[in-house]
Order: structure tokens, then C-alpha cells, then sequence
């Protein structure tokens, strides 16, 4: 039983708890081997390198790329920064316009209107009403000026998964950079950015049970070897693009949690697919109640709904003592504003306010979705109830 003080966690889009398997291995980072990566003169820098090296190893290949590809950040806001206005910097000579899509992380958004104010060009692709991008509609958008396509891999709102290998063809066709945000896909969904043709990557560890404040840009460095201007400037390292001492702890445990993910994908994607379902089929009892987003192209853990006669804010305060969990974007939730991913689906301002972001992990139990199930339903039919009886 949840106690009032601890709802059951269903926010995993948000964050998630660092699996102590992680901590175990970060703990004598901090401590016994406490030395800077840098460090060439004693054992001290020396077994931090070591550290730092394997964990590089591991990044690259759960992503299929180089060792010396991979850029440490401090996660994926930051690498998507250094990925855009990095690139848009070490093109420009070549062209001012890019490419995104309009359900894109706000860290993607942002830097893309950031250029705009200095005089990029930038389009944002509509979405279909499953929330996956159009591509014939993308190769229409491929100007001679265009220097970079950025489109995510799994969407942090709705899960959705976006055709990346597709969307790599036609970037390489086109000889455009192609850049992924795939803070909520590392070691959920396969990656791989020889296959896929993918040239920039950002990754982040707190989404799978790591710390947070730990990610890292991977930065294609043959066919082609991609630019990057860097954005922090000072001692050099992460081979001149983000200056900056290593964060060996942190670094220890965003490899050892994508090694777990990766080891245990397979059990865990069809174990969070039958929660996930199982949470949905009772939900979808109480009547005009939507799924937004692709039924089956999206991540695993993800379910996002909204409900029709209800208000949002009574809906989310109804939950709050048994589940924890999103209605909208977590990263704008403070605006009230309605979610700028669900009206790109066509949703209406009251659909979108009333909308649930369930995102189930690792340490959610069947007993708990049932829990969670029971209280959506009461407090839907409570809501209803409500507004029906209440006087015009
Ligand atoms: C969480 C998230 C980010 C931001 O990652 P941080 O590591 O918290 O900076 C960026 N993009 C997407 C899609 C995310 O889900």
C-alpha cells in the first residue's frame, strides 16, 4: 500500500531512481578513486582514466560507434545544445537553415529559436495525428542551404518512436547532418548509428537509472567527420568540444546503467509492454477516454491519455495521494499552458489539459498498476459524476 507520502512512481519520462547496482558502482569514485581523468603524472589520474575508458567502451557500443565518439555533457539539454548551435556555428559557411519537428523536447526547441534570433532559418515539421513525422513532407523541406536535421527518437510525452533509420537515408541522400535526441530511447529501443546513419547523438543517464547530471554527445568523426563548435571553452578536453574536468562517478554510473538496461532489454520491454497494456485496458473501461500517440510505435513504459468530461487540475489532484505522474510536459508544467506535443496531434486545449503521462519502469509491479487503475477510475467517475449532477 502507498503510504499518503509516497505515491506509487509512474513518472519515469521525468526521472528515475538510481538502481543501487549503479550506486554500488559509483560509491568509490568519489572516495578511493577520487583522481582527475587528466592526470598523467601518478596512479591517482592514471585508474580515473581507466575508469572513464571503459565506461566510453560500453557507451559506444550500446550505440554501435567509436570509443573516442562519444563527448561526455552534463546530459542531454546540454548535448542537444552542442549539437545544434555546435553544428549551426561550424556550417554556417555552407547554410543557415534546419530542420526540426514541432513535438521536439524544449531542448531542442529552444536552441533552434535561439538561432533564429540570429538569423537561421528554421522549419519545424508538423506531426501526423499518431505523432510521427510525415517523410515525404521532411524531404520536402531539404533546401541547398540546409545544414542539419534534428528529429528525436522516442518522444518524452507520448513515447512515440520516429522512423530514424528512414529519416538517415534521406539525410545522407541529401548530405545533411542528421542529430537525434534520444535521451528517453538509450538502452529502451535499439540504437545504432552506423546502421540508422545517424551523425549526432544525445544521450542522458537519469532517464535509465542513472544519476542525473551526466550525459554525452556522439559526434560522428568519419563519413563524414562532423564539426562541432564548442559551446564551453577552457582546458580542452573531450578532444577540444567540451571543456570541463571528467565527472568520473557519474560517468562510472551512466555506463553501468546502460550495461544493465541493455543486459536485461529484452525481459524488461515485453514485462513494462504487459503493464503498460494491462493499465490501459482498464482505464479505457470508463468510456471516451484517448490514447495519444501511436498504439503500438512507442516506448514500452509509456501510456498517455486524456480524458474527455473531466477538468485536468481536478483529475491530477484526484491522483495525487496514490500515483505520481505528469499531465502534460513536466519541463512546462509551471505554464499554464496546454501541452504543445498533444495539440501538435490535433488535440483540443481541454483534451490536452486533461491528459495523464503514465511512465512505468523497472521497480513498478502489476499490483501497483492495478491500484493506480482503480483509484484513475474513481476519480474519473467521481468527476463526471460531478459535473453532471451540478446545476448549468
Ligand atoms: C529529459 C529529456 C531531456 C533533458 O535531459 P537532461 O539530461 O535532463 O538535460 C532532453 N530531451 C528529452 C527527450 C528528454 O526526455
Amino acid at each position: 500500500m502507498p503510504s499518503l507520502y509516497r505515491p506509487i512512481y509512474l513518472d519515469c519520462h521525468a526521472t528515475t531512481p538510481v538502481d543501487p547496482r549503479v550506486l554500488d558502482a559509483m560509491v568509490p569514485y568519489f572516495t578511493e578513486h577520487f583522481g582527475n581523468p587528466a592526470s598523467v603524472t601518478h596512479a591517482y589520474g592514471w585508474e580515473a582514466e581507466a575508469a572513464v575508458k571503459k565506461a566510453r567502451e560500453i557507451l559506444a557500443t550500446a550505440i554501435s560507434c567509436g570509443p573516442e565518439e562519444i563527448v561526455f555533457t552534463s546530459g542531454a539539454t546540454e548535448a542537444n545544445n552542442l549539437a545544434i548551435k555546435g553544428v549551426a556555428e561550424a556550417y554556417i559557411s555552407k547554410g543557415r537553415h534546419i530542420i526540426t519537428v514541432s513535438t521536439e523536447h524544449s531542448a531542442v526547441l529552444d536552441p533552434c529559436r535561439y538561432l533564429e534570433s540570429l538569423g537561421f532559418e528554421v522549419t519545424y515539421l508538423p506531426v501526423q495525428p499518431d505523432g510521427l513525422i510525415d517523410l515525404a513532407e521532411l524531404e520536402r523541406s531539404f533546401r541547398p542551404d540546409t545544414i542539419l536535421v534534428s528529429v528525436m527518437a522516442a518522444n518524452n510525452e507520448i513515447g512515440v518512436l520516429q522512423p530514424l533509420t528512414e529519416i538517415g537515408a534521406l539525410c545522407r541522400q541529401h548530405q545533411v547532418l542528421f542529430h537525434t535526441d534520444a535521451a528517453q530511447a538509450i538502452a529502451k529501443i535499439p540504437l545504432d548509428v552506423a546502421a540508422m546513419r545517424i551523425d549526432l547523438m544525445s544521450l542522458t543517464a537519469h532517464k535509465v537509472y542513472g544519476p542525473k547530471g551526466i550525459g554525452a554527445l556522439y559526434v560522428r568523426r568519419r563519413n563524414p567527420r562532423v564539426q562541432v563548435a564548442p559551446q564551453l571553452h577552457g582546458g580542452g578536453h573531450e578532444r577540444g568540444m567540451r571543456s570541463g574536468t571528467l565527472y568520473t562517478p557519474q560517468i562510472v554510473g551512466f555506463a553501468k546503467a546502460v550495461e544493465l538496461a541493455l543486459a536485461e532489454q529484452a525481459t524488461e520491454t515485453q514485462r513494462l509492454m504487459q503493464l503498460r497494456d494491462r493499465l490501459w485496458q482498464q482505464l479505457s473501461t470508463v468510456g471516451n477516454i484517448y490514447l495519444n500517440g501511436h498504439p503500438t510505435q512507442r516506448l514500452p513504459g509509456n501510456l498517455n491519455v486524456s480524458v474527455a468530461g473531466v477538468d485536468g487540475q481536478a483529475l491530477l489532484l484526484g491522483l495525487q495521494p496514490v500515483v505520481a505522474v505528469s499531465s502534460g510536459s513536466a519541463c512546462t508544467s509551471a505554464e499554464i499552458k496546454p501541452s504543445h506535443v498533444l495539440t501538435a496531434l490535433g488535440r483540443s486545449p481541454e483534451l490536452a489539459y486533461a491528459s495523464l503521462r503514465f511512465g512505468i519502469g523497472r521497480f513498478n509491479t502489476e499490483a501497483e498498476i492495478d491500484q493506480v487503475a482503480e483509484q484513475a477510475i474513481a476519480t474519473i467517475q467521481s468527476l463526471r459524476g460531478v459535473a453532471v449532477s451540478s446545476p448549468a
